[in-house]
């Protein structure tokens, strides 16, 4: 760069002019890195200009038909920079022909290469201007001017140092982005990202700057509002005279007014990439659709909230990409389950929600809901492996549990919380006082753990088990208790759920198993109770932990209790469970010799060969089924039906809740020998329980 640089039309030519035939298609052109312009010829005669931009939408037609726009006209090669804009100004165009002395057309100019030509000068001119006046004033006629194509050209340019921190921006840019000049000065370009592209994008895209001097292609951004959209940027290098990078140049057009794009941002900010469902924004969305449409029909829908059982432990166990697998399934499943007309929607996570129109009747959210949790009975095929999964549903419905998108998404969560306490598949509806409980509970829980640190306010009941006939005590079974230091009493019906969902199962185990043996150590110490069977209550949660039967056992040791003394009670479903964990702490504390107890027994599901498989020495026939027996004939013959399956498989029936002096004769017409009851005595503390023993 001599003294006296003084760039004209023809300095600024792009390299990527390519001559092609009137009769050219663009689809038969070889592929090229970066932007092209086409010089359209014919007999060595320039016809027009296309730029690569226009020539990629209509990649079929030949070049001759692309020429249909208004052609920008022709400079000559000597033109000054300054005419050379004038020109680019006259027309809608961002570059021109440019003809030697002979009047042949030599390449082409844009308002980039003029705007870089005028940067070079620039700097050639800083280093002629140092010494003398008139050639700073200059330098300051060129800079206005470099800012003026900068200002008038509808392309988003951007100018950033070595460090690609922001030195200028230009009007386009304001535009495009949001962003002013004074918010976006000094920090890079990242404040644009728009978090779609990888590190290694990026990576890629600033080697190809550094070792060729440019890159450009699609990329997107965000814009101040948050709005992501996708730009054609073009990024050149200015070098110093030592040719270190100098300068970043970034230069680039907004396509997202481009309707295919528009569709793909439309799906892109509605629609959740893993399953290809709405996502939470389209759901809310809809969801107000549909409260407006039912006001208007006074019809009925349900929000269901579902969301899986257990998802966190499958990811962590079989891997991210098994856990994507199965959300994309359940998104299918439950797809097909539903109608065209309802949305199914993924709010991230494993949470689904569900809008379901037409719901008229009462029942029809229940009827829904069960046809739902169906889809998840069959098996799920992940790669090489087969696994269960299970899911829970909230339901709120409109009108009845709110009008408004906020409280029905409020309230389907609510309901599901209330059917994930419930063990396995369930779903629930919304009703009054659920959020409440849930708070409480929390509240609970809290109270509970310093209780169990503490070991305050926790101790055990103990209520006889007497055999029907001649009232002599056979068992006892022990009830946990708490006194909440402000709320006095509280039920184990309420508290033990708690303890199962917040993760307090260990501890309180370990603490029941504690005060169990403690509690018949005294006992054992004054009285031997030979002829006594000892039951404590083992909740589902509580076999999920392996060590189980050791520890029982440990400490039946230590009081010197054979195992054979001790009666475990545990639910149906606790027996159901397809948990290996759960099935193996059932079979070990069965070789550790203690008796199995099914608590509870009617209420749940359990077959025969439940029982069976687990060895099972008692039924304990539900306390619903005794109370009811005296007026209600079905619940009679169940109760009946119970204790004559009972003795075919020789296991022994305890009836509980036995309250008054006719369904104690009841029971022992049917057959049955024992029971337990208000009838015969409450649950009483271990030292009146001893009392109780000593008086008979
Ligand atoms: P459950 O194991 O079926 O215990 C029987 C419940 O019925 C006890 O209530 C007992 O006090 C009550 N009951 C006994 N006889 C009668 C009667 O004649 N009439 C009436 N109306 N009720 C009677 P409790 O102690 O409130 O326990 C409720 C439930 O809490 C228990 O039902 C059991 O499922 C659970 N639970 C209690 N202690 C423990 C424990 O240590 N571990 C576990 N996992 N659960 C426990
Ligand atoms: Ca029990
Ligand atoms: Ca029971």
């Amino acid at each position: 760069m001599n003294a006296s640089y003084d760039p004209r039309a023809a300095d600024c030519l792009v390299d990527a002019c390519v001559a092609v035939e009137t009769e050219a298609r663009y689809r038969d052109l070889p592929p090229a890195p970066s932007d092209r312009i086409f010089a359209v010829m014919e007999n060595g005669q320039l016809l027009g200009i296309v730029s690569e931009r226009q020539a990629a939408l209509f990649p079929d037609r030949i070049f001759a038909d692309l020429l249909l726009l208004r052609q920008p006209p022709t400079v000559a090669a000597t033109t000054s920079l300054e005419q050379t804009l004038a020109r680019l100004e006259e027309g809608p165009w961002d570059s021109l022909p440019v003809t030697n002395d002979e009047g042949t057309f030599i390449g082409v100019v844009t308002r980039l290469s003029v705007f870089r030509c005028l940067l070079q000068r620039e700097q050639a001119s800083r280093e002629r201007l140092a010494s003398t006046i008139r050639l700073l004033e200059e330098e300051l006629t060129h800079h206005r001017m470099a800012a003026a194509v900068f200002e008038a050209t509808s392309e988003g340019i951007l100018v950033t140092d070595a460090q690609a921190r922001i030195l200028y921006v230009n009007r386009a840019f304001v535009e495009t982005t949001g962003y002013t000049l004074e918010e976006v000065a000094g920090k890079t370009p990242h404040v644009l990202s728009s978090g779609r592209h990888d590190e290694g994008f990026y990576r890629a895209m600033w080697g190809k700057l550094l070792s060729e001097g440019r890159w450009s292609g699609e990329i997107w951004n965000r814009r101040k509002n948050g709005e992501v959209y996708p730009e054609y940027l073009h990024i050149d290098v200015i070098r110093d005279k030592h040719g270190q990078p100098h300068r970043y140049v970034g230069v680039f057009s907004d396509m997202s007014r481009d309707q295919e794009v528009q569709r793909q941002l439309y799906d892109l900010a509605f629609h959740d990439p893993l399953t290809g469902l709405p996502n939470r924004a389209l759901f809310r969305e809809r969801l107000t659709a549909a409260i407006g449409h039912a006001q208007r029909t006074k019809e009925r829908f349900a929000v269901m909230f579902l969301d899986l059982d257990r998802f966190k432990e499958i990811n962590d166990a079989l891997g991210h990409s098994a856990g994507d697998a199965l959300l994309q399934e359940v998104g299918q499943r439950l797809r097909s389950t539903l109608r065209e007309s309802d949305t199914v929607a993924r709010m991230g996570g494993d949470e689904f929600t569900l809008i379901l129109c037409g719901m008229e009747h009462e029942g029809d959210s229940r009827t829904v809901a069960r046809k739902v949790l169906a889809a998840f009975d069959r098996p799920f095929q992940l790669a090489d492996r087969e696994l269960r999964v299970s899911a829970s549903i909230g339901i709120a419905c409109f009108p009845d549990h709110g009008d408004n998108a906020e409280t029905l998404m409020r309230h389907a969560d609510t309901a599901l919380y209330a059917a994930k306490q419930g063990a396995g598949s369930r779903w629930c509806v919304f009703e009054p006082g659920m959020g409440r409980r849930a708070s409480e509970r929390l509240e609970l829980a809290n109270a509970l753990r310093a209780a169990l640190d503490s070991g305050e306010g926790l101790h055990l009941a103990w209520q006889p088990q007497v055999h029907l006939g001649d009232g002599r005590v056979v068992g006892v079974e022990a009830l946990a208790r708490w006194v909440h230091p402000r709320l006095g009493p509280i039920s184990p019906a309420r508290f033990i759920p708690v303890v199962e969902e917040t993760g307090l199962a260990p501890k309180f185990t370990a603490w029941l198993i504690e005060a169990f043996c403690g509690d018949l150590k005294t006992l054992l110490l004054t009285q031997p109770q030979d002829s006594l069977q000892f039951a404590l209550n083992f909740s589902a949660r509580s076999l999920h932990e392996p060590l189980l039967p050791d520890i029982l056992g440990e400490q039946l040791g230590r009081i010197a209790l054979p195992p054979g003394r001790v009666e475990v009670e545990i639910t149906e479903s606790s027996l159901m469970g397809e948990d290996s964990v759960q099935v193996r702490t059932l079979q070990r504390l069965h070789e550790l010799g203690v008796q199995l107890a099914v608590d509870d027994f009617g209420t749940g599901y359990s077959n025969l060969a439940y029982l069976l498989r687990f060895s099972v020495d008692r039924l304990k026939i539900d306390m619903g089924f005794v109370s009811g027996m005296e007026h209600n004939v079905h619940n009679r013959k169940l109760v009946e039906a119970i204790i004559r399956m009972a003795e075919s498989l020789e296991i022994e029936v305890i009836a509980e809740g036995v309250e008054s002096e006719t369904q104690r004769q009841m029971l022992l017409q049917m057959g049955c020998r024992k029971a337990q009851g208000y009838l015969f005595a409450r649950p009483m503390v271990m030292a009146e329980f001893m009392h109780f023993l000593g008086a008979r």
